[in-house]
């Protein structure tokens, strides 16, 4: 009876209670007769490969967007990735940095070229790759510098850029979150040596898988190519193979789609920037609820992901986990995202052997002894993510994710005993 009554008398969805929302966000992906008529010219032209046209047509006109010279289309972020770092003559023996607070895809992409992941902190303002770290990371076999611009910001490309002359290293950018992101009025991808997109199925502009390198060395782009074509090169005989290249060509139908979803990608741009600087003003004003800071030199960014980071004094002291689910009862889609550091996901046994105690390595890796505390602090306690098309939506839209959370901070009581 008294329990029944409680029920009644809760204010959280989670509990019982009226959601502050019942209405869907904007549904992802967005398409129109655009997509439509690009695919049935495909289809109906027969050239769903080799031969067609539009690969090289998106090739060009991405490269252009982001500022770079060219663009080698292939099946996936992770595959360009792993093309960037092959292109680079990284392998057996070569350490490369990369950020703790990223997608696994960074690191695979490595561990797949036999090469050494080595985690580096992020800063606790912007959850960006953090300079300091990466140079204490540095050692006699690092090759590489790999940041990520997380959920579509850029990293700090100057400090980065410092440290990769001072010390004689390549830079990889995971760009896989951040189409037509400018730091300091330049496109990510090719700030540095060689970059890395992905257009899967959650991305920005997407063609359900996908992905693309882009540079401005030409020397670059012709490793780049042979390496997602075979082994071969352009001006050699089709079955000549000079380079340990494999299949990771894009085929027509996503490039088809891909020229389609980049004529609204500003006008989307444009829109999530707008409504993410509405809620920094409206989120920053809650109390225990913290935006990353913006940086005046990331003069574009693309918001993957809007990430916030919750206090948990303020909440409670319970676990973002249960925030998130409290949240998704009050029918806003935010995640919890990384949950943990990269370092602690159990995929990395299956190299333990191999590259990480390999003999031509000649140093042991023991990932278990590692901490970066401030990826730690974001995967475990304070990290929140909204996805992009969340961003997409009106100002009700933002209204109804400020209204959920002062709501969930100011009722946290009732989610106590939740594990
Ligand atoms: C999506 C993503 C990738 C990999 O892209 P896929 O196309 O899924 O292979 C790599 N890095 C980051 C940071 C990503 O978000």
């Amino acid at each position: 009876m008294f329990l029944e009554v409680k029920k009644h008398l809760a204010k959280l969805a989670l509990r019982g209670g009226e959601p502050v929302r019942k209405k869907p966000f904007q549904k992802w992906p967005i398409f129109d007769e655009n997509e439509t008529e690009a695919l049935k010219e495909v289809l109906e032209s027969g050239l769903w490969g080799i031969g067609g046209s539009k690969k090289a047509e998106f090739e060009e006109k991405f490269a252009a967007y982001q500022h770079a010279k060219y663009g080698v289309a292939v099946t996936s972020g992770t595959a360009a990735l792993e093309i960037s770092l092959r292109a680079l003559g990284i392998g057996c023996g070569d350490e490369v940095i990369i950020p703790s607070y990223t997608f696994m895809a960074t690191s695979i992409a490595i561990l797949y070229v036999n090469a050494i992941p080595v985690f580096a902190d992020i800063d606790p303002e912007t959850y960006t790759i953090d300079p300091k770290s990466v140079e204490s990371a540095i050692s006699d076999r690092t090759k590489a510098i790999l940041p990520v611009h997380i959920g579509g910001r850029p990293a700090d490309m100057d400090a980065l850029l410092s440290i990769a002359r001072k010390n004689n290293l390549y830079i990889i950018e995971d760009a896989c979150q951040a189409w037509g992101a400018e730091w300091r009025g330049k496109r990510v991808g090719a700030i540095g040596d060689i970059g890395a997109f992905s257009f899967q199925s959650s991305k920005n502009i997407t063609s359900g898988e996908g992905g693309i390198v882009v540079t401005n060395s030409e020397d670059l782009y012709v490793k780049a190519w042979a390496l997602h074509n075979c082994g071969r090169l352009p001006q050699k005989a089709w079955y000549e193979h000079y380079l340990p290249g494999a299949n990771y060509r894009m085929t027509e139908f996503q490039a088809a789609i891909l020229l389609a979803q980049m004529k609204r990608f500003d006008e989307h741009t444009i829109r999530r920037n707008e409504n993410a600087r509405y809620l920094d003003n409206k989120l920053s004003k809650i109390n225990g609820v913290k935006p990353l800071k913006n940086d005046e030199r990331v003069t574009r960014h693309a918001y993957h992901l809007y990430i916030f980071r919750i206090e948990p004094e303020a909440f409670g002291g319970l676990s973002k986990t249960i925030i998130a689910r409290a949240l998704q009862a009050e029918g806003i889609p935010v995640s919890v995202g990384y949950s943990k550091p990269l370092y602690k996901e159990p995929y990395l046994e299956y190299f333990k052997k191999c590259p990480l105690s390999c003999p031509y390595y000649a140093k042991q890796v023991d990932y278990s002894s590692i901490r970066t505390p401030v990826a730690e602090r974001a995967c475990y306690y304070e990290g929140l993510w909204l996805p992009q098309y969340v961003l997409l939506g009106t100002r009700d839209d933002m209204e109804d994710v400020v209204a959920a959370l002062e709501k969930v901070r100011d009722n946290v009581d009732e989610l106590k005993g939740l594990t």
